[in-house]
């Protein structure tokens, strides 16, 4: 059976010497010092490694199981619900004023990484309240929030998103389900929506929907699209769960993996629903919680990633097969451990020099997010959107990719249940798909988000990587293994975008043809950016004569594998989208 253990010293690295959290300026932050974000992780990954991570194989193995229109969870989830519940997780990073502890958006993702480790399907059912009580405390009215925040924020009830029909997945704009309103001002709601997570379950007393429906006057398309609350259990006068609503869970999907969680086709036959936010500004309202929503799911790339390498390694010392080409290493036994042998250390490398880099980004662009909302800064919003579809979409592919590096060391024993290598292969392959598809992500990033405000945002990003180059090119060792392959790498994201600017503008076939090598590119120059700041915080404390210098020195021996075997495949990327839209268009769809 697998095992984790959160790696807090990797997240403390990177809170308190890569990003030195206490000194940003942002406010909250300030009182993150290590003692405090200690007490927080260890805590966070006690819950993780003793509850949420023995219960991952029985989600996996059991699945829910749909008892006339109730879905029963596996056994176990309840147990480890109250207890998530009862020590006040959900609330870690929402306002006190409903009940949170009103703690930094970052100091959520970092426990978020390790609950996610632990069991990703048992934290989607959190996970996806918190995001419904993002878009309540955002778009909602003062009685909304009061009606549905702390019961929710509480865990008492949770929530849900609503977006995806049969014929409509990523047009949304094909959106059939509709809102009739009525006399008293709550809406009709009838339609189908499928693939909802957690939509029915038996871990809440009620679950709050939030719907996406078309009401009347909107026009075609996404325009006339609005968001809508529909609670399970309508609220009584004193806001306690009363009718049952009409909306009901017709079918759990069986799916590849995420067997924990359920995945729910929802009917909604006449339900009544509350507008919330704009009539027909559903989309925007939707919008706006995008970018944690993706950081969620890319954070999830790696989290899974996370777990599976950490089995990956004990198995590869475990394990006695052959013997290292050099010479015996373990002469008591019959052979040596798979860690000897160089293709498996290329592969354990692989994954380390991933995850790490992976969570360094992700926990940077949790503080950009931070920068955002708590110091208005509109240059980080700008910043973190730029990157939001980079982090969704390259950490969950390469995630998954991760995932079966993972699954490959296991050789056979990977490919059976038992050893529990196959669940997190089947896990991770979901996040490149919801949230937005990757070749999505991959559209935004070109289509959108590269050009937009007159490319200032993609400019600040290339003006940032250059500035710490710069400021850091006197270091004679950080400069040849880490900045100068940072510096080629960049050139290489700023060719491709100059090549979309120009290309594009006459084809736009040309610039979406290498959209999605341009997803994988601005990745690799991320996580390189990510591996030169980790290894120059490495340098300063090994020079500081730091206790552990064996950790400082994995840092940055893994970093230089990085910038030395990964981040080169920024010039394949590149090649790739220079040849256009030529090679990928020049069939057409009947000669396939
Ligand atoms: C386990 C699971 C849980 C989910 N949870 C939820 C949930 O809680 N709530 C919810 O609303 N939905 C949920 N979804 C739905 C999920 O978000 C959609 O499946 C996803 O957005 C893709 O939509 P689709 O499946 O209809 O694919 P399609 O939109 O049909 O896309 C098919 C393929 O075509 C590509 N594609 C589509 N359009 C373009 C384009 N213009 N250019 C280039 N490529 C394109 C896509 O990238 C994709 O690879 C879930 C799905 C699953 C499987």
């Amino acid at each position: 059976m697998p095992t984790y253990t959160a790696p807090a010293k990797d997240a403390q690295f990177v809170l308190h010497e890569v990003l030195d959290i206490t000194n940003s300026g942002i406010p909250g932050y300030a009182d993150l010092d290590r003692e405090f974000t200690d007490a927080v992780l260890d805590a966070a990954g006690k819950v993780a490694s003793e509850i949420l991570a023995p219960l991952n194989a029985v989600g996996d193995t059991e699945g829910c199981h749909l008892e006339n229109g109730v879905v029963r969870t596996p056994k176990g989830f309840k147990a480890a619900f109250e207890a998530v519940k009862e020590g006040g997780w959900n609330g870690l990073d929402l306002p006190e004023e409903y009940g949170g502890q009103g703690l930094p958006y970052l100091v959520g993702t970092a426990v978020g990484e390790f609950f996610v480790s632990g069991n990703m399907a048992f934290n989607m059912y959190q996970g996806l309240t918190h995001g419904a009580i993002g878009a309540i405390l955002t778009h909602g009215t003062a009685e909304q929030k009061a009606a549905y925040v702390p019961k929710m924020l509480s865990l008492e009830w949770t929530g849900t998103m609503n977006l995806t029909e049969p014929h409509c997945g990523t047009d949304l704009g094909l959106m059939r389900t509709k809102a009739e309103p009525q006399a008293d001002g709550s809406y009709r709601i009838s339609g189908q929506k499928i693939f909802i997570s957690a939509g029915e379950h038996d871990l809440a007393e009620n679950i709050i929907h939030l719907v996406l429906a078309k009401a009347p006057g909107g026009g075609e398309g996404t325009k006339g699209i609005s968001l809508f609350i529909v609670p399970k259990f309508l609220l009584n006068a004193d806001g306690a769960p009363g009718a049952r609503n009409a909306v009901a869970c017709g079918k759990l999907e069986e799916k590849m993996g995420i067997h924990g969680n359920s995945t729910c086709v929802m009917n909604f036959d006449g339900a009544t629903g509350f507008l919330i936010g704009d009539l027909h500004k559903g989309m925007r309202a939707m919008f706006t919680m995008m970018n944690e929503a993706r950081l969620g799911v890319g954070l999830q790339g790696y989290a899974v990633a996370e777990a599976a390498y950490q089995n990956a390694l004990a198995y590869a010392r475990d394990r006695l097969q052959g013997r290292a080409v050099t010479g015996v290493e373990n002469p008591s036994g019959p052979a040596d451990p798979l860690i000897v042998h160089p293709d498996i250390r290329r592969n354990l490398m692989e994954q380390k020099s991933f995850i790490e880099g992976a969570r360094a980004f992700t926990y940077w662009a949790a503080e950009l997010i931070d920068r955002s909302h708590r110091l208005g800064d509109e240059a980080a919003e700008g910043l973190v959107s730029l990157m939001i579809p980079v982090l969704k979409g390259f950490q969950t592919d390469k995630g998954f990719e991760a995932a079966v590096n993972a699954q490959q060391v296991f050789g056979g024993h990977g490919y059976i249940e038992e050893t529990g290598a196959s669940q997190f292969v089947r896990d991770a392959r979901i996040a490149m798909i919801y949230e937005g598809a990757n070749g999505v992500q991959a559209l935004d990033l070109v289509g959108r988000k590269i050009g937009q405000d007159g490319g200032k945002h993609a400019m600040a990003f290339f003006d940032l990587v250059k500035a710490f180059i710069k400021e850091n090119e006197g270091d004679a060792a950080l400069k040849a293994q880490f900045l100068d392959p940072l510096k080629t790498a960049s050139k290489d994201l700023q060719a491709a975008a100059m090549f979309f600017a120009q290309a594009g503008l006459k084809n736009p076939n040309a610039a979406l043809a290498g959209s999605y090598d341009f997803m994988h590119l601005f990745g690799h120059v991320c996580l390189g950016l990510m591996w030169a700041r980790m290894a120059r915080a490495a340098q300063a404390a090994l020079a500081a004569g730091a206790a552990d210098a064996g950790f400082y020195e994995a840092k940055l021996a893994t970093g230089r594998f990085y910038m030395a075997r990964q981040l080169p495949s920024t010039s394949l990327h590149l090649a790739r989208i220079l040849t256009g839209a030529d090679p990928v268009m020049a069939l057409g769809p009947d000669a396939f």
